[in-house]
């Protein structure tokens, strides 16, 4: 094949890719913020073949021809096309080894599962959801064998969200985290509890909503390339640079919890955004793993968003959208607030101190039931048993215990690490940041463009163009989990006093 020729369908396969994501996004985004309640099954039945086409089209003969030529062309491409190159290869070798029936089937599966875990946890029924989620995890099993089977399975997956991350390096990780962070929580427990009864009161939706709209303009989401929807469970969406979607979820008595579900994801979508449009249409767009991904969003969340200087810029603002709610609460109570650290039940409501130690929970079970030493039915008992030992609660129900997430109802496993080593990156990079930037100064201003501007820099421009572990050094030098442990370390001490 003449490479001219292989450039060009390069690009076409690539933009075709494109349109089957871009179709499946849309159907999922639609599924999970204003579709009916019963309407999964017509869906399900899209997406199936969607999945199925897109497999076809990827998995034949004629993408590994046109990969063999381009790589034997490999002197005469240029940066991009052979990146692309090489992570098309990558998939391709994995994919070609998925039988077109399981692939379909499997993507049927999950969005039965998606339903199924839905009605359980509703209805706090962990059975329910067993028979789904031992499918689910034999699934993943199997497609751990066909990723890469010199490795151990779980390991497989882990390299899937983040290449390069095993259990060996996550246990040290982890580790490190527990001798350092479990103290700290322990030495809280024993001080006086930060009073945060305000966050609360009765905090109508509808000015949550426009409260949400102030708070994408302070992260300068441009409103024409990034929408915002309601769901149960936020996240970002992008169909391409230019456009992109986040989504929160409003509780009338909770201000905090959309108010840093908007700048979590607030943080993914500015990744999005930032990418060099180049990359578009191409497997380079997009952030390139899910670990950078929630360095991102947890960078804006909690060290911009829960920091002093920020929170002080945003309170008067914030107090003119809730006058009344607010009229006894000053800035400095309401950093205060947003800062309370009380081991809990929820991950998702987790404050900054002890949200790694869900991740440990929950990597602990992953780890084993792909491994094959917990069977689906334990987990609730294991579940239980870890919460009690890492964050010393009881769990009361399955729907506040292990029904809880959604990830493994969309066959999502070894993700969950990727949120305790993103938050980890990103402490790095703050402390790298302010060698280069005034961080504080912007901050305390409400101006966010000098932070977003390093990162756009140092991370987001790249989409996928480089590996995570480049996108680490670039921006955090060697990974030391030492900086976030000292920085929760530093931050509860003089927030409680220690
Ligand atoms: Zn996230």
């Amino acid at each position: 094949m003449d490479l001219t020729i292989a450039l060009e369908k390069l690009d076409e396969l690539q933009k075709k890719m494109y349109a089957y994501g871009a179709a499946n996004s849309a159907l999922y985004l639609d599924s999970v913020t204003v579709a009916p309640k019963d309407t999964s099954e017509g869906r399900g039945v899209a997406m199936g073949i969607l999945a199925g086409e897109e497999h076809k089209l990827f998995a034949s003969p004629e993408t590994g021809e046109l990969l063999d030529c381009l790589e034997s062309n490999r002197d005469k491409l240029d940066a991009r096309q052979a990146r692309q190159t090489e992570l098309l290869r990558r998939s391709y070798t994995q994919l070609s080894r998925i039988p077109a029936d399981e692939y379909m089937e499997y993507a049927m599966l999950t969005n039965e599962a998606s339903d199924v875990w839905h009605r359980a946890k509703e209805q706090n029924d962990f059975e329910l959801f067993r028979p789904v989620l031992e499918k689910l995890v034999a699934f993943n099993r199997k497609f751990a064998g066909y990723y890469d089977s010199t490795k151990a399975p779980y390991d497989a997956l882990l390299n899937e969200y983040e290449r390069g991350m095993t259990m060996e390096k996550l246990d040290a990780f982890f580790a490190a985290l527990r001798e350092k962070i479990v103290p700290v929580i322990r030495a809280v427990g024993e001080k006086p509890q930060i009073d945060d009864g305000f966050l609360h009161k009765h905090y109508p939706v509808e000015i949550q909503r426009k409260f949400s709209d102030y708070l994408m303009e302070v992260m300068g989401l441009d409103r024409a390339h990034c929408g915002i929807g309601e769901t149960e469970h936020p996240f970002t969406l992008n169909f391409n640079s230019q456009d992109v979607r986040i989504t929160t979820h409003y509780v009338e008595d909770s201000l905090a919890e959309s108010m840093y579900s908007v700048v979590h994801e607030g943080g993914h979508a500015l990744y999005e955004r930032g990418v060099d449009p180049q990359n578009d249409y191409t497997v380079l767009a997009g952030g390139v793993s899910m670990g950078i991904h929630e360095s991102q969003s947890r960078f804006y969340e909690n060290l911009i968003g829960r920091s002093r200087p920020f929170v002080h810029a945003i309170f008067p603002r914030i107090r003119a959208f809730f006058p009344e709610q607010l009229k006894d609460v000053d800035a400095e109570m309401f950093y205060r607030a947003v800062n309370k650290a009380q081991p809990s039940l929820i991950r998702t409501e987790a404050d900054e101190l002890t949200y790694s130690l869900h991740i440990m929970v929950r990597y602990e079970i992953e780890k084993q039931l792909i491994g094959g030493t917990l069977a689906v039915g334990d987990i609730p008992a294991e579940w239980n048993r870890l919460y009690k030992e890492y964050l010393g609660i009881d769990v009361p129900d399955d729907k506040r215990g292990c029904l809880q997430d959604s990830h493994w109802s969309g066959g999502s496993f070894g993700y969950f690490p990727s949120y305790a080593l993103g938050s980890a990156y990103g402490a790095q990079m703050l402390r790298n940041m302010e060698k280069d930037v005034d961080v504080w100064g912007s901050v305390g201003k409400g101006d966010l463009s000098p932070v977003t501007a390093w990162l756009r820099e140092k991370v987001h421009q790249y989409g996928s163009l480089l590996e995570p572990a480049q996108i680490v050094e670039n921006a955090c030098g060697v990974f030391d989990p030492t900086v976030y442990t000292d920085y929760l370390t530093e931050k509860y001490s003089e927030l409680y006093g220690l």
